[in-house]
């Protein structure tokens, strides 16, 4: 599983500007899709060697600062999933009495400490560091998050922290299995759909995966296909009485989608989509990953309440046309083969290997029906494509003048190469390469 970074600091010291340094999307246009909402606390690094989730913890303000409880806990929470600390300090306003009280509190966690000294764009670097050399942090590194300097000594730094295995290794079964996440809302009814899916025998089984604190793998087949249902904090639930009331925790969902191909994304029918819905397909477009919508709780609707749903997904997910939206009971279950075929589509989809000469071919009959519009005078030429990658699907175009291809051009690329090759369930993302 993806290892934990928590960003740590009082409020102002630059800790979502480096949050945003570390998690900006690889993929510009998903990024500013119309429709995606990003989550400004939790995101997935993977700039540097190692890919890791990062926590921005927010407005620490040291524990006698009258921090409001629920914030105080959901720190604590970070500090405790995390693997390293990252303490931001401002080297502007030096070192003041609630940074101690800060380091006092992350020391008592017992976990690995980096301070970044932010701000010293402008500053003598040795200048600022002296005064923090007080703490007595051995990594105390020079940052200027606003100018993204200094995050590659940060990455330096970090590397040594995270766990040794951070690309976990597949058990030799999972490499033949689809490995799915089944994510949502608490209530959503993942634990129901799991358990449906999984029959009574296979709950014995997990028992004893349950009691680890990792997301559980569980090896599933159905109609003669081989799944690895990843997470499932519903089995977990099911297997040990005491996590009944599991918090919903953002960083094991990051974790599970990471590791999973194909994400099913569990909805009720009977709510309205809610922001955290959207924020869950977010990080699903971040981590490349195939999508299936599961519209859940569809039994005891009626004809009109089902089509205010359907209208209402179909509006508010327009950005992710190309996931398909199964109605589903996981009580009854019903719509269960439909949702594991969408679900085989989906995951077909996002490694269906694609051809250079043909994707070159696909490139010039986009180009030729349609060319981006004219800079200053000039048109970007895009002249050849090769594949860059599955899961998702990546088309490398090589061309010039490819920075000013407006997003509303690559669309219409992603589109042309989605029909070509028939790419349900799956985001695709186009890398533009300059010259050659
Ligand atoms: P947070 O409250 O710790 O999340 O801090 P923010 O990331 O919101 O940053 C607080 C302020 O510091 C903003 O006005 C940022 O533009 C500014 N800031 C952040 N990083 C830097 C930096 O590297 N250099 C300078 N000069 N300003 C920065
Ligand atoms: P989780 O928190 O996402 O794991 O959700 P659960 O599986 O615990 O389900 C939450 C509640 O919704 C439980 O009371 C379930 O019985 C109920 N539920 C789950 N699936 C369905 C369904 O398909 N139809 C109906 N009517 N209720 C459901």
């Amino acid at each position: 599983m993806l290892p934990v970074v928590a960003l740590v600091g009082r409020p102002n010291v630059g800790k979502s500007t480096l949050f945003n340094v570390l998690t900006r999307s690889r993929d510009a246009l998903v990024a500013d899709l119309p429709g995606v909402t990003r989550d400004r606390h939790y995101g997935v690094c993977h700039l540097g060697e190692r890919p890791f989730v990062v926590v921005d913890t927010g407005g620490l303000s040291g524990v006698d600062e009258g921090l409001d409880a629920l914030t105080a806990q959901q720190v604590r929470l970070a500090i405790d999933e995390a693997q390293a600390l990252v303490f931001v300090l401002d080297a502007r306003d030096g070192l003041l009495p609630q940074d101690r009280s800060i380091l006092d509190e992350l020391r008592r966690s017992g976990k690995p400490i980096i301070a970044a000294v932010n701000k010293t764009d402008g500053l003598d670097e040795q200048a600022a560091l002296a005064e923090f050399a007080a703490f007595g942090i051995a990594a105390t590194l020079p940052l200027a998050a606003a100018h993204n300097r200094g995050t590659d000594r940060l990455f330096a730094a970090l590397l040594p922290l995270l766990p040794e295995d951070a690309h976990e290794e597949l058990a030799p079964d999972e490499n033949d299995s689809i490995r799915v996440a089944i994510v949502g809302r608490p209530n959503a009814g993942k634990s129901t759909l799991v358990n449906r899916l999984l029959g009574e025998d296979r709950l014995i089984v997990s028992d004893v995966a349950g009691t680890t604190r990792d997301p559980i793998r569980v090896p599933l087949e159905r109609d003669g296909r081989k799944y690895t249902l990843i997470d499932t904090a519903g089995v977990r639930r099911k297997a040990r009485v005491e996590e009944a009331v599991e918090k919903f925790s953002v960083i094991k969902t990051l974790q599970s989608m990471a590791a999973a191909q194909v994400v099913v994304l569990m909805v009720d029918a009977r709510e309205n989509l809610a922001d955290q819905d959207l924020t869950l397909i977010g990080h699903a477009l971040d981590e490349g990953r195939a999508l299936v919508i599961a519209v859940n709780k569809w039994d005891g609707l009626d004809a009109y309440q089902r089509e205010q749903c359907q209208r209402a997904l179909e509006r508010r997910l327009q950005f992710v046309d190309w996931a398909k939206n199964v109605f589903i009971s996981a009580l009854h279950g019903s719509g269960l083969r439909e949702l594991m075929r969408a679900v085989v589509r989906a995951h077909a989809s996002a490694t269906k290997e694609l051809g250079s000469s043909d994707l070159t071919r696909t490139l010039e009959k986009a180009y030729q029906s349609y060319q981006p519009p004219l800079v200053r005078g000039h048109a970007p030429k895009l002249r050849f494509a090769h594949p860059g990658g599955s899961n998702p699907p990546t088309v490398v175009i090589h061309g010039s003048r490819t920075k000013h291809i407006a997003p509303a051009y690559q669309r219409y690329l992603e589109n042309f190469f989605r029909k070509r090759y028939k790419l349900e369930g799956t985001p695709i993302r186009i890398v533009f390469r300059e010259g050659e």
